[in-house]
């Protein structure tokens, strides 16, 4: 029971560091500030701990070239990915999109979905123009 309580405290902690965040961070990032708490845990643990939030519902995985970045903001949204600083910056849609709304006409029941824009930041263009 010891380990238990141990790990629903890891567990809380994970979960407090995704939330506080909306840098969608790398699995190593959340694990450097887990190890500012808790010394000992192990990358594993971190990863296994991100991966039983994804299976309940508390955050989700983003998948880019280079690696996966974690969200705990489970409201309906898109990310748009800079090749230049890898930040992944939310984009909140307005509405259904009309691929989706096309999919539902054709009769197909749509449970989720996922939209991922590649490109250059504004910050990122502006430091090019220089
Ligand atoms: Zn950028
Ligand atoms: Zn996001």
């Amino acid at each position: 029971m010891v380990n238990n309580t141990k790990h629903s405290k890891q567990r809380d902690a994970l979960i407090e560091i995704l939330q506080s965040t909306d840098t969608h961070p790398t699995a190593e990032w959340v694990y450097e500030k887990m190890r500012e708490i808790f010394p000992n845990v192990s990358l594993a643990t971190v990863y296994r701990n991100l991966k039983h939030m994804i299976e309940i519902g508390m955050a989700r995985e983003i998948y880019t070239d280079n690696s996966s970045r974690f969200d705990a903001n489970m409201t309906e949204h898109y990310h748009f990915l800079c090749r230049k600083c890898n930040k992944l910056i939310d984009i909140f849609p307005e509405g259904v999109s009309s691929e989706v709304k096309e999919m539902k006409k054709l009769g197909f029941e749509i449970d989720r979905y996922d939209l991922s824009v590649y490109g250059v930041c504004k910050d990122c263009k502006e430091a090019d123009a220089v």
